[in-house]
C-alpha cells in the first residue's frame, strides 16, 4: 500500500499520466475533427450533387446561407436561375423562405423587391402591389418600386392611381411627361360618365398637342366613333397605323376619303380593294400590286411586328408599354410580305 502511494506520488509518474492524458485528449480531437469535416464534406456533396441537378430545394439556400456562409447575393443569383427557367413558383419559394432567416434591412428590401417582381412576372398582381406598397412604407423613395407600382396600377385599371405614383416619380427627378399623357387619355378614354363625343374632342385637344397618343386615339375612334376618323383622316400618319388600316372591314372604309390619300390608296390597291395603281414606291406593296394583277391568283398577305423604339426589341403584338424595357408608347410598326392563308391551307389545320 505504501509502495502504491510512493509510486503515485513519484513526480515523474505523474508527468507520464499528463503527457499521456494530453497525447489520448489531441488524439480524439484530431480524429473527431476529421470525423466532423468528412461528415460535412459528405453534405456537401451531396448538396452539390442535387444542385447539379437543379433540384436545390428551398431550404437548401437557408443552408447555403446560414451553414455555408455562401454571401448573400451568390444566392440570390443562385435563386435567380430559376426566374430564367421561368419557374416563379420555386423563386417565390427561395424568397419567402430566406426572408424568414435575414434580419439586415437593406437586404430584406432587396427580397421583398425580388418577391414583388416575381409575383408581377408570375401575374399575381394583387400580392405584387401590397408588398411594393410596404417596401414604399419604409422607403417611400425607391424608384424601382414606384416604377412596378405605377404599372401594376396601369394594369389594373387604376389609371388616376398610377398618375399619382407617376407625380411621385417625378418629384424623385425622373421624366414622366410622356407616362403622364398617356395616363391622362386613358383617365379620358375610361372614363364611365362622358359621352364618346366628348372623349373625342378631349382626345383630339390632346392629340394636337402630343402626337404620341396618335395610335392610342386611332383605336378609340375605330371603335367608337368611325366617322369622326374619316373627317380627320389627314390629321393622322397612316404609315405609323398601317396594320390598322390593314385590317379594316371594307365597309368600313370611307373610299371617298382613301382617294385623296396617297399612302392609303397603296395600302388599299395592295389588299385589292381598289384598283387604280399599277406601282408603288413601297417595295412590299408594289409586290402584292403585282400580284393582285396577275392571272392566277397568288396567295400573299402582310403581316406586322413591332420594335421598341427604346430598347429594339422586337414583338409580333402591339403593346402601349414594351414588355421588355416598360417603356411607354415606343412601338414603331414594320410591315413584311407573308404567305397568305388560303381556304384549302385553312381546311387542313
Ligand atoms: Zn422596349
Amino acid at each position: 500500500m505504501d509502495n502504491i502511494v510512493l509510486e503515485y506520488r513519484d513526480p515523474l509518474f505523474g508527468l507520464i499520466i499528463l503527457v499521456s492524458l494530453v497525447f489520448i485528449v489531441s488524439f480524439t480531437t484530431y480524429y473527431y475533427g476529421i470525423y466532423k469535416e468528412r461528415l460535412a464534406r459528405k453534405d456537401y456533396r451531396k448538396l452539390s450533387r442535387r444542385f447539379e441537378l437543379g433540384k436545390l430545394k428551398e431550404d437548401d439556400y437557408v443552408h447555403l446561407y446560414k451553414t455555408y456562409n455562401l454571401p448573400f447575393d451568390s444566392i440570390l443569383l443562385l435563386a435567380s436561375s430559376f426566374l430564367h427557367k421561368g419557374d416563379y413558383t420555386k423563386a417565390i419559394n427561395v424568397y419567402l423562405t430566406l426572408l424568414e432567416h435575414v434580419t439586415d434591412r437593406v437586404k430584406k428590401e432587396e427580397l421583398l423587391e425580388l418577391l414583388g417582381i416575381t409575383y408581377f412576372k408570375s401575374g399575381f398582381l394583387q400580392r405584387s402591389k401590397e408588398l411594393f406598397l410596404r417596401i414604399l412604407k419604409f422607403s417611400p423613395r425607391n424608384k424601382e418600386a414606384l416604377t412596378y407600382l405605377l404599372i401594376i396600377y396601369e394594369k389594373l385599371k387604376d389609371f388616376e392611381k398610377a398618375k399619382e405614383v407617376a407625380t411621385c416619380l417625378e418629384e424623385l427627378n425622373k421624366n414622366m411627361q410622356k407616362d403622364k399623357i398617356y395616363l391622362d387619355s386613358l383617365i379620358i378614354i375610361n372614363d364611365p360618365i362622358s359621352s364618346y363625343e366628348k372623349k373625342t374632342n378631349l382626345l383630339y385637344e390632346t392629340y394636337k398637342e402630343h402626337k404620341i397618343i396618335e395610335r392610342i386615339f386611332v383605336q378609340f375612334l375605330l371603335q367608337f366613333n368611325k366617322t369622326f376618323f374619316w373627317e380627320h383622316v389627314e390629321d393622322f400618319k397612316t404609315k405609323n397605323i398601317i396594320d390598322l388600316m390593314w385590317y379594316l372591314n371594307f365597309d368600313d372604309i370611307d373610299f371617298d376619303k382613301v382617294y385623296k390619300n396617297d399612302y392609303l390608296v397603296q395600302i388599299y390597291n395592295a389588299k385589292g380593294y381598289i384598283d387604280n395603281l399599277k406601282h408603288s414606291d413601297d417595295f412590299v406593296f408594289d409586290i402584292l400590286i403585282l400580284l393582285n394583277k396577275h392571272e392566277h391568283k397568288i396567295n400573299a398577305t402582310l403581316n406586322f411586328e413591332f420594335i421598341c423604339s427604346s430598347c429594339k426589341q422586337v414583338h409580333p403584338i402591339y403593346d402601349t408599354r414594351c414588355p421588355h424595357c416598360h417603356d411607354i408608347l415606343s412601338f414603331n410598326v414594320r410591315h413584311n410580305l407573308a404567305k397568305g392563308l388560303t381556304q384549302d391551307n385553312q381546311s387542313l389545320q
